[in-house]
Order: structure tokens, then C-alpha cells, then sequence
């Protein structure tokens, strides 16, 4: 019984978790996402969240789906509710192929490794190449969900700065050659190719060979996280780095934003021996993805018109982007910029100097609008002064309403 336990002094940590000295050394690297803690407060329904990524999944066709769902319990029931192979169903690995074809990929099936969620496969990345203390470069802002798995794995985050055509060039070869200077060991570079979450920016067309050649000469392993791609609002895809340098590219793929979220489907498409060994990993982890949400999708893959889906979802979250800027253009004080996302979820908003939209997100709230602020994007503290704003979830007019009330709350922090 720990009542018995003398008193250890803890060091800055709380003393109300009994476990603490017999958690490992990495445990220490996981903390609550600044995210997952505004959920709560986000959701209640007064507040306009602009916080979260939720994707909005009204135009999906549930009648359809549940159809389905049924037809695949009633003829293929005894699979479905089955282990699978670690590496993932074959039919769906073959569709994800093709799926990747429309980026420009040639793949082979057997290079593809399912997993739950693309957040799963951060999760394996990284506990296949980073030791603790080793060097991940990650555009800065970066994901937060991959940020906690590079800390969960003790790894140290260098950013690099993007601009409107994504990450600098320059900007990576000086951070790549200052950790070669510091006898560091940098594992890969993390970055989003497109419609960036949070930064709301693509790399473009012209520097994606570049930002690969940069890599390659540095020998820096490339991780190339894409579940955006294919909701560009033109409608067109942008080629993938894998695309570009097939043996130095691990590419992460999900169905998250395309199909729906809740199935947890997603996928690495790696260079052959690493996916031996993220197969590996992967058993280790789940010992395998759930077959059932594997045939759901694939089912609705070889059923569906699919990419009639996701052109709805694109016109959309389009919509909503319109409106998301129309308003920050209309309300937002003088003195704050952001980006103007060509797909995807997300703007990035800079705010005057002298507000730290950290200290002002319970200010917010009480306005009734959700943000989430900018730190939580960085591993370095950095991003006081700015916020990603979500358009995907709410109504054109709940996400004018939001901010309106955002633009007020802001003003009165400039008046401060
Ligand atoms: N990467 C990025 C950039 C994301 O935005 C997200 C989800 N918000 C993920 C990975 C994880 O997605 P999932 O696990 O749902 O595939």
C-alpha cells in the first residue's frame, strides 16, 4: 500500500500519482496534448470550435455503408471477425497501391504495411530509428500528434522555419549541417508535404526535388506524412516525395480524412527491408489491424465511387475555407496575418505582437470560440503568437460567428 511510502521529494512533477517512481525514463516525454485537454470545453455546444481536426463526415453515405457492413458479416463473417496478418489485408494493400497511384507512386503491394490510423505508423517509425537523444528535423509548426511520438521516444525535435510554398530548402540544409556540426545524429526529417497541418501550407511543386536531394546527400531518412492529398480544393495531387526518391522515403498514408476516421485504417509504404521490420513492430503492437475495418473499407473501395467521395468532402471543406477567410479578412484586427490553405483542415493565424494566444485561450472560451493556440506545434516552446484555426467541422456560419467572436476577444487583448 503506498499510504505507508515515506514522502519522495519530486522534483517540478505532482506527487498524486503513486506509480511514479516505477514509470520508464521515456514516460517522462509523454504529457497530455494542449489538443486533447481543450476537447472537453470545445465541445460544449455554446462554444464555436475552431480547435480540433474532426473531419466532417455528413456526406458520407450511411445507408450504403451499413448495407455493406452487413453484406460483409453475412458472406465473409468468419474472416472478418478474425486475426489477419500483421502486414494487413491483401485486397485493400492492392487498393491502397492504386490509391497512391494517383500521387505518382509505384508501389508494390507487399511494400505496404496497414496500421491503425496513420498515428500508429508515427508511432512504429519512430520506434524503429530514433534512440533517445536522436535528431528528428520536423517543419516547425509540426503535428502535434507526431511531436508526442517523437518525445514519447525521447527523440529531440529541430524545426524548420516553412513559408507560403512550404519547407525552406535552406532552412534544412543549415539545421542539417549544424546537428552534423554538434555530432548529432539526425534520424529523419518529418515533414507534411500537403495542406499542412497546422501551417495550412504545400510544398511546392519546385522544391520537392530539392528538399529530396538534400536528404539523400545528408543521408537523412525521409518520412513523408500525407493525409491530406488528396483534398486539394483543384482537385489536383501534388506528386509525392516517395515519388521522387522511392528507396529514402517512407510514406504514411490514412483513410481518415477520405472515408471515415473512426474505422482507424491507415497505412506505411516503406522501402522493403524496413517493412520487414515495421511488420515486425507492428505485431508486436496490435499483432494485427482489424480485419473487419480492413474489409469495410476495401469493400466501399471496390464498390463506391470513392473519389466522387472525396470530391464531396473537398467541396465541402472548400466552402468552409472561403468562409473561414472571408471572415478573418472581414473581422480579424489590423496587424494579424495567415495562410490561405489550397486544402485541407487548417489556416495558421500570426497575431500582433504582445498577445500570447496560450494566455488568452480561456478568455476565448468565455467569448465562446475554441482555438488551439500555437505552442502545443512546437517542441521548443516557440508559437506564442500563433493559433491554428480548423475549419473543417463547423457550419460557414457557425465558423463567421466564430470569428467574430475571436476578432473581439483579440482586440480587447490588444487594448490590454
Ligand atoms: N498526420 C497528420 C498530419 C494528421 O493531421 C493526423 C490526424 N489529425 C494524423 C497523422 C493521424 O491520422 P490517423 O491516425 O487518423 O490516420
Amino acid at each position: 500500500m503506498t499510504e505507508n511510502r515515506p514522502a519522495k521529494p519530486q522534483t517540478g512533477r505532482h506527487n498524486l500519482d503513486p506509480h511514479l517512481d516505477r514509470y520508464a525514463a521515456r514516460t517522462a516525454g509523454m504529457t497530455a496534448s494542449e489538443i486533447r485537454a481543450l476537447f472537453a470545453v470545445a465541445s460544449r455546444p455554446e462554444v464555436v470550435s475552431l480547435a480540433g481536426g474532426m473531419p466532417n463526415l455528413a456526406a458520407l453515405p450511411l445507408d450504403t455503408l451499413s448495407a455493406q457492413v452487413g453484406e460483409i458479416i453475412a458472406e465473409e463473417g468468419l474472416v472478418a471477425l478474425q486475426y489477419g496478418s500483421a502486414h494487413g489485408v491483401p485486397a485493400l494493400r492492392d487498393q491502397i497501391c492504386e490509391i497512391m497511384a494517383l500521387e505518382g507512386i509505384k508501389a508494390h503491394p507487399d511494400d505496404v504495411v496497414v496500421t491503425v490510423g496513420s498515428q500508429m505508423g508515427l508511432d512504429m517509425v519512430t520506434r524503429l530509428f530514433c534512440d533517445p537523444g536522436d535528431v528528428v528535423i520536423a517543419e516547425g509548426p509540426s503535428y502535434v500528434g507526431a511531436l508526442g511520438s517523437f518525445s514519447a521516444y525521447q527523440a529531440n525535435v529541430v524545426h524548420v522555419a516553412m513559408d507560403e510554398h512550404g519547407l525552406v530548402p535552406e532552412g534544412l540544409r543549415e539545421a542539417l549541417r549544424q546537428a552534423e556540426k554538434a555530432g548529432q545524429r539526425v534520424k529523419f526529417l518529418y515533414t507534411i508535404p500537403n495542406f499542412h497541418n497546422p501551417a495550412g501550407v504545400t510544398l511546392s511543386v519546385e522544391r520537392r526535388p530539392e528538399i529530396v536531394e538534400i536528404c539523400r546527400e545528408h543521408g537523412v531518412l525521409i518520412i513523408e506524412d500525407n493525409p491530406y492529398g488528396l483534398l486539394g480544393f483543384d482537385g489536383q495531387a501534388y506528386p509525392a516525395l516517395r515519388s521522387l526518391d522511392p528507396d529514402n522515403v517512407v510514406y504514411l498514408g490514412s483513410f481518415s480524412k477520405t472515408f471515415a476516421s473512426g474505422l482507424r485504417v491507415g497505412w506505411v509504404l516503406a522501402p522493403h527491408a524496413v517493412r520487414e521490420k515495421l511488420v515486425l513492430a507492428a505485431e508486436s503492437a496490435t499483432l494485427c489491424p482489424p480485419t473487419f475495418n480492413q474489409m469495410i473499407v476495401s469493400r466501399y473501395l471496390a464498390t463506391h465511387d470513392w473519389k466522387g467521395q472525396i470530391k464531396k468532402f473537398r467541396e465541402n471543406y472548400r466552402e468552409r475555407r472561403d468562409a473561414m477567410l472571408s471572415a478573418l479578412q472581414q473581422y480579424l484586427p489590423p496587424g494579424c496575418s495567415w495562410t490561405n490553405p489550397d486544402g485541407g483542415f487548417y489556416v495558421w493565424v500570426t497575431v500582433p505582437e504582445g498577445v500570447d494566444t496560450k494566455a488568452m485561450l480561456p478568455r476565448a472560451v468565455t467569448a465562446r470560440v475554441a482555438y488551439a493556440s500555437g505552442t502545443g506545434f512546437y517542441a521548443d516552446g516557440f508559437g506564442s503568437r500563433q493559433m491554428r484555426l480548423s475549419y473543417c467541422y463547423p457550419t460557414p456560419e457557425r465558423i463567421r460567428e466564430g470569428v467574430r467572436r475571436l476578432a473581439a476577444v483579440l482586440e480587447s487583448e490588444m487594448d490590454l
